[in-house]
């Protein structure tokens, strides 16, 4: 007989580490993991940073929702941003600060004196720039520990080495299939599988939504000189690149978006080359060498929003997908208020200010 659970979580990155922490005190769960280490695919991946309005004026509100929880654990460190740009940019730059005025992020205007003590050999036709203070690097491998470590605690079951391959309604729940690492029944599914959100939904007999992975490289680089420790996360404001400082070398990313089949991302040589290109256009600092490339899958829904809840046809299956480029920093919120919306829990003081009609699968029609 395979064992029962209330709800089976598929993936264990961020999405699924997280929720399952937030749903263990109240069910039974399953915790079920592909690969043989949870985070090898994009949680383990990331640039690590949090930044109020990336993802966009509908994202913001999950990200300064989670903020609070981030500082009290303790994963946070300050770093600040600067969005840069050159006199054409101007119009970009004003555009940027009229789209989140609403959010409550505080972003400051830079000019050229501020951005030279901030950013040493920066070329001289970047004039402008928008610092946001809130900035800060995340520690995403505390972060998933301490969500797995909740679970753990609460009762969850974490089963690695086991890809879910099947999913069949057996009663009121689902019987599911883990190929060699067994069986197990349970009577909802969350589908946190990352890149491989349609396909799951697609094996369980639900409707695809259209979640598509786009990769994304980051490059460590060794420069002359080492970028300063307080060096702020510098976006480029048409982006076309970013970087950030760490431990004394350079993380840098061209800011690519190719789609890609769901799988083991790895970095093109040309994405590295056009990265390097755009840095020694804003810097007049040496790249000494690449240390380390590699490239990870974010995934977004259509709208490039989230999807949080019930599917509206599939009895008993329910979607925490979509987190695209802003998975780690949205966490806390994001699983909180998916944990609430499975389990019927009213809403708490985190995710009172959330709108869920923005997130759910049923605005897909
Ligand atoms: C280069 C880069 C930079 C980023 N920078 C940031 C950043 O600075 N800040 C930020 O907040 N976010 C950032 N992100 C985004 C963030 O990393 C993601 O949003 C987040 O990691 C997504 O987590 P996830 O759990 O959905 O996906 P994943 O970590 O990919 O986890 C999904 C898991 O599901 C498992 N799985 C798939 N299919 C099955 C199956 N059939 N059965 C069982 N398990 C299955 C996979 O093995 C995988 O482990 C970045 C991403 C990239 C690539």
């Amino acid at each position: 007989m395979a064992p029962a659970y209330d709800i089976a979580v598929i993936g264990a990155g961020m999405a699924g580490a997280s929720i399952a922490a937030e749903l263990a005190p109240y069910a039974r769960v399953l915790l079920a993991e592909a690969e043989p280490m949870p985070g090898y695919h994009t949680t383990g991946r990331s640039a690590a940073f949090f930044h109020e309005a990336y993802g966009g004026p509908q994202v913001a509100p999950l990200s300064m929702a989670s903020g609070p929880r981030l500082r009290e654990l303790g994963v946070l460190s300050p770093r600040g941003s600067l969005y840069i740009g050159r006199e054409e940019d101007a119009p970009l730059l004003e555009q940027y600060v009229a789209r989140f005025a609403g959010i409550g992020a505080v972003i400051e205007r830079v000019g050229r004196a501020g951005l030279k003590g901030r950013i040493p050999g920066l070329r001289p036709e970047w004039t402008l720039a928008l610092y946001e203070p809130a900035c800060a690097d995340i520690d995403v491998a505390a972060l998933h520990q301490h969500y797995l470590a909740e679970a753990r605690r609460a009762g969850a079951e974490l089963r690695v080495s086991a890809r879910l391959e099947t999913a069949e309604r057996e009663g009121e729940g689902w019987r599911l299939g883990f190929g060699r690492a067994g069986e197990a029944r349970s009577r909802i599914v969350v589908n946190a599988a990352g890149a491989w959100t349609d396909e799951v939904a697609r094996l369980a007999g639900a409707r695809p939504l259209g979640i598509t992975p786009l990769r994304r490289t980051i490059a460590q680089l060794r420069t002359n000189p080492a970028p300063p420790a307080d060096l702020p996360l510098v976006l480029d404001i048409n982006s076309r690149f970013y970087f950030k400082p760490e431990h004394g070398r350079l993380w840098l990313s061209p800011e690519e978006e190719t789609p890609s089949p769901p799988c083991d991302a790895a970095p093109e040589e040309l994405d590295v080359a056009i990265a390097i290109d755009r840095f020694e256009q804003v810097v007049d600092w040496h790249v000494e060498a690449v240390e380390r490339k590699w490239a990870g899958l974010r995934s977004f829904a259509p709208d490039r929003l989230p999807v949080y809840g019930f599917d509206p046809r599939r009895e008993g299956f329910f979607w925490f997908a979509g987190q695209g480029g802003f998975g780690i920093q949205t966490a806390p919120a994001a699983a909180r208020l998916a944990a609430q919306l499975l389990l019927g829990l009213p809403r708490d003081a985190m995710t009172e200010p959330l709108d869920t009609a923005l997130y759910s699968p049923a605005r897909f029609g």
